[in-house]
C-alpha cells in the first residue's frame, strides 16, 4: 500500500515565496535570487515529503504564481497583447509570465492582465487562459520537466503534475467567437505528448493528471473529448503508471465513463464525498487492475484526520480490492491549507491538538500506513489520535445553549426588510441627495507598510494601544480628506484597522482562533491567513462601531459602515466539520445582524455587507446548488433586515459569475450591489440586464488587482457600456474591489480619473 501526495504548499514556512516575489517585482533582487529562492522552497518540500517515507512525492506542484499559468506558459498559450512582450530581448520568459499576470505598463507599452477567477470552491484563484480560433500550441517552457531533474538531482524521485488537457481547456475562455475552446484539443495533445515522451525518457515512473472539472456537471461532448484525448496519451507510453486526480467532489455522473479511461490509478476525494467508494465498489471495477488513490485527509481543512474513520474507509476498500490496489492519499493538493503546525506558539493548547497542517497531515499519511500495517508504535499512534477525537466532541469551549437557541427560534419575519425596494429606494434618495451616478469606493485603502508596521509594533508592544490607535486615526482622517479632495460622494473609513476582511472579525467573535502563521495563497504572491472558526458564534461587543463613528465624525459627507458578511465568514474561514455548514452559517448571521443595528443606532445611514465569496461558495453540481443558495441569501439577509427603510445596505461581490446566480442575488435585496466587471470589460453586467436587475448597481470601472492606472476615457468607455443598460438613476461608479493591495500614488491616480469619468458623464446625461 503506497502513500500519494497530490501537492504541497508552494509558498514557504513563513511565505518565503511571497516576500521574494514582491522584492523581485519592486526590483530590490535580481531574477537569479528569485530563482534561487524558489528552488530552495522546492527542495524543503521533497526533502521533507522524502524524510516523512512518503512513497510518490509530486514535482511541478510548485508555481512562481499559479499553475494554470504555468500550463499557459507550458503550451504557449500566450495572448495576442503580450506577443511584443515575447519579441523583445530584454524581456525574459519569467518577466513575461509576470506581465501576463499582472499586466505592463513600461514605455509605450500598455498591456492589461489576464483575466483571474476562482479555482473551483476554494479562495485560491487562477489565471484564466485565453483562447483563439485555430490558435496552435508549441511546448515552451519546460518547467515540469526542470523540476522533475532537479528533484532527481537532489536524489529524490517524484512524480510530475500536470494540468491535464480538458480542465485546462475547459477553465478557460474563447477571446472571440466562432469556435469552441474543446475544437483546440488535437492542436493541444502534441505538447502534452512530448511532455510524457520526455518524462518517459528522464525515467518518471507516474504522472497525475489534474482533471478537477470531473467534479463538475460535463457533456458527452466533453466526455468524449476527454475519453479520446486519454486514449491517446496512454498509447504514447504505455510504461508510465497514469494517475487521474480529481477532488473536491465525487465522479458523480461521470464516473462511468471516467473508469473506462486508460488510467493506472483513480483518485477519490473520499472527504467530500465518502460514499463513492461504495460506487465504485458495486462497478465492475472490481475486475480490473487499476489502483484506487483514497482521498481520506482533509487537503481543505485543518482538523486532524480521524484515523478510526479513516481505517474503516482504507480497509473497506482493501478487502475488496487488495492491499496492492489502494493508495492513501490526503483529498487533494494541500496547497489549499497552512505549512506547518509546529511553527504555531499561541495557539490554545486543546485546539491545537486538534489541528493538523500540510506538514502534520504529511505525518498522518504515513500514520496511517503504519496502522494499517499494524508496524511497531501503531497501537500507541491510533490510541493517542482518539483521544484528540474524543476530546474536541466533547469540549465547552465548543458548545454553547444560548446560541444553539437563537438559531433555533429564527423565523421568516427576521429575513425581510421592512418596505420593498422602490419604497425604501425613494426614502433613501430624499434623504441622501446624492448626485447622479454617485461614486465610492469599496472599502479599503492601501495597506502600507507604514500601516502594517503600527500593528506588528502594537503586537510586540512596541507601540501602546493609544498610540496604535492615534496612528490609525491619522490615517483614517487623511484618507477622509483625500476623498472630500477627490471629490468622492459616498466616503469609506480605509479598513486601516483590520489586516483582514474576516480575521478582524473573526478576532472579536467568540468561536474563532488565529494561527500566528497559518498562510495559504490567494493568487500569486497574496496569502491569506484563513482564522479556524472551531465553536458556536457569539458577538460579546460591538465590533466596528468605534471606527466607523469616528470616521462619520469627521466629515459631512456620508460614511459607509463596513462589514463582511456571514457566507464570506464562513468560506474564507477554516470552519468546524461537526456540524452543517448552514448551521454556521446562521450563527454568524445573527451576530453581523447585530452589529448592523448597532451601526444604524450609532447614525450610520449606509452600510456594507461584503459578500464576496458567495458564488464561489457554490456546490460543484449544479443540482446542489438552489439548497445552498437558498441558506446563503437566507444568511445575508438575516444580516441586513433588521434596520429600517431609510438604511442603505450595500453589498459587494467580487470575481462572479453571476449568470447562473441572479435570482439569488435579486433575492438578496440589497438596496446597492458593487461587482467586479472591468477585467471582463463589463461582460458579467449581462446578467443583471437580461434579468432586469431592479436595485441599485455599481459596476467596477477599474481592475484593482493591477497597479496599472486606468485612463478617464478608458473608464468613461466602460461606463457608457453601462449606462447602456442600467437605469440612470440605479447607476454607481466604484472600482472592482478594495484597494488594500494597492499603492497611494497608483490609487490617487485611478481614482482621480475615476472621478473625472463620472463628471463628465453627468455632464453628458
Ligand atoms: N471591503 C473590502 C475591501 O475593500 C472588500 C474586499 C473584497 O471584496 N474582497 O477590502
Ligand atoms: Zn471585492
Amino acid at each position: 500500500m503506497l502513500t500519494n501526495n497530490l501537492g504541497y504548499p508552494r509558498i514557504g514556512d513563513n511565505r518565503a515565496l511571497k516576500k521574494a516575489l514582491e522584492a523581485y517585482w519592486r526590483k530590490e533582487i535580481s531574477q537569479k535570487d528569485l530563482l534561487i529562492a524558489a528552488q530552495k522552497i522546492r527542495l524543503q518540500n521533497w526533502q521533507l515529503q522524502k524524510d516523512a517515507g512518503v512513497d510518490l512525492i509530486p514535482s511541478n506542484d510548485f508555481s512562481l504564481y499559479d499553475q494554470m499559468l504555468d500550463m499557459c506558459l507550458t503550451v504557449s498559450a500566450i495572448p495576442k497583447r503580450f506577443h511584443p512582450l515575447i519579441e523583445n530581448k530584454e524581456v525574459s520568459e519569467a518577466d513575461l509570465y509576470f506581465a501576463m499576470a499582472r499586466g505592463f505598463q513600461e514605455g509605450v507599452l500598455d498591456i492589461t492582465a489576464m483575466e483571474m477567477t476562482k479555482w473551483l470552491d476554494t479562495n485560491y484563484h487562477y489565471i484564466v487562459p485565453e483562447f483563439y480560433a485555430y490558435q496552435q500550441f508549441n511546448f515552451l517552457s519546460h518547467k515540469i520537466i526542470n523540476e522533475y531533474k532537479e528533484a532527481k538531482n537532489a536524489g529524490i524521485e517524484t512524480k510530475p503534475v500536470i494540468l491535464g488537457p480538458i480542465t485546462f481547456l475547459l477553465f478557460g475562455k474563447e477571446k472571440e467567437s466562432g469556435f469552441h475552446r474543446l475544437d483546440l484539443l488535437k492542436n493541444l495533445l502534441p505538447v502534452y505528448k512530448e511532455i510524457l515522451q520526455q518524462l518517459n525518457e528522464l525515467g518518471a515512473q507516474y504522472i497525475q493528471f489534474d482533471e478537477p472539472c470531473l467534479a463538475t456537471n460535463l457533456s458527452n461532448t466533453e466526455l468524449t473529448a476527454l475519453t479520446a484525448a486519454y486514449q491517446e496519451l496512454k498509447a504514447v507510453c504505455p510504461n508510465i503508471q497514469l494517475i487521474l486526480a480529481n477532488y473536491f467532489d465525487c465522479y458523480g455522473e461521470n464516473l462511468s465513463v471516467v473508469l473506462k479511461l486508460p488510467f493506472d490509478v483513480f483518485h477519490l476525494d473520499l472527504v467530500r464525498c465518502p460514499s463513492q467508494l461504495e460506487d465504485i465498489i458495486n462497478t465492475n471495477f472490481t475486475h480490473s487492475k487499476a489502483k484506487l488513490s483514497l482521498g481520506v485527509i482533509d487537503g481543505r481543512n485543518i482538523w486532524k484526520n480521524d484515523y478510526e474513520k479513516s481505517i474503516q474507509l482504507i480497509k473497506k476498500a482493501s478487502n475488496y480490492f487488495g492491499d496492492e490496489r489502494i493508495m492513501i492519499a490526503p483529498s487533494c493538493s494541500l496547497l489549499h491549507v497552512p505549512c506547518n503546525l509546529d511553527n504555531e506558539n499561541k495557539l490554545d493548547g486543546e485546539l491545537k491538538n486538534w489541528l493538523s497542517f500540510a506538514k502534520q497531515k504529511i505525518a498522518e499519511l504515513i500514520d496511517l500506513k503504519k496502522i494499517i500495517q499494524n508496524e511497531g508504535e501503531a497501537a500507541s499512534i491510533l490510541d493517542k489520535n482518539k483521544a484528540a477525537i474524543h476530546s474536541r466532541k466533547s469540549s465547552s469551549s465548543i458548545h454553547k445553549e444560548t446560541v444553539k437557541t437563537r438559531v433555533a427560534i429564527i423565523t421568516e419575519k427576521d429575513t425581510q426588510r421592512e418596505s420593498g425596494f422602490v419604497t425604501r429606494q425613494a426614502k433613501q434618495k430624499a434623504l441622501f441627495n446624492l448626485p447622479l451616478f454617485p461614486t465610492t469606493t469599496i472599502g479599503s485603502f492601501p495597506q502600507t507598510t507604514d500601516v502594517r508596521k503600527l500593528r506588528a509594533q502594537l503586537k510586540k508592544g512596541i507601540l501602546s494601544k493609544t498610540e496604535y490607535n492615534q496612528a490609525l486615526e491619522a490615517a483614517t482622517v487623511e484618507s477622509i480628506r483625500l476623498q472630500e479632495e477627490l471629490d468622492i460622494d459616498v466616503l469609506v473609513h480605509g479598513e486601516f484597522e483590520r489586516n483582514d476582511m474576516v480575521e478582524y472579525f473573526g478576532e472579536q467573535l467568540k468561536g474563532y482562533a488565529f494561527s500566528e502563521l497559518g498562510w495559504v495563497q490567494s493568487y500569486g504572491s497574496r496569502c491569506v491567513k484563513p482564522p479556524i472558526l472551531f465553536g458556536d458564534i457569539e458577538r460579546e461587543n460591538a465590533m466596528t462601531v468605534d471606527w466607523t463613528s469616528f470616521a462619520q465624525s469627521q466629515t459631512n459627507r456620508l460614511m459607509k459602515g463596513m462589514l463582511t458578511g456571514p457566507i464570506t465568514m464562513l468560506q474564507w474561514s477554516f470552519v468546524r466539520d461537526d456540524q452543517p455548514r448552514e448551521t454556521t452559517a446562521m450563527q454568524l448571521a445573527l451576530a453581523i445582524r447585530d452589529e448592523v443595528l448597532d451601526l444604524e443606532k450609532a447614525g450610520i445611514k449606509i452600510i456594507q455587507i461584503d459578500e464576496p465569496a458567495i458564488r464561489e461558495g457554490l456546490p460543484l453540481r449544479k443540482e446542489e446548488w438552489q439548497a445552498y443558495l437558498q441558506w446563503a441569501v437566507k444568511a445575508f439577509k438575516i444580516a441586513a433586515s433588521g434596520v429600517k427603510d431609510e438604511t442603505q445596505i450595500h453589498t459587494h461581490m467580487c470575481y462572479s459569475e453571476f449568470n447562473d446566480i441572479i435570482q439569488n442575488v435579486a433575492d438578496m435585496d440589497a438596496d446597492v450591489i458593487t461587482i467586479e466587471t472591468s477585467r471582463s470589460q463589463m461582460e458579467l453586467l449581462e446578467a443583471f440586464v437580461q434579468f432586469n436587475y431592479p436595485n441599485e448597481i455599481g459596476p467596477g470601472v477599474y481592475d484593482i488587482h493591477s497597479p496599472r492606472v486606468p485612463s478617464i476615457e478608458e473608464m468613461e468607455t466602460l461606463l457608457e457600456k453601462a449606462l447602456a443598460v442600467i437605469p440612470a438613476e440605479n447607476l454607481w461608479i466604484n472600482p472592482d474591489c478594495g484597494l488594500k493591495t494597492r499603492n497611494w500614488p497608483e490609487t490617487k491616480q485611478a481614482l482621480e480619473n475615476m472621478v473625472e469619468a463620472a463628471k463628465k458623464l453627468r455632464i453628458k446625461e
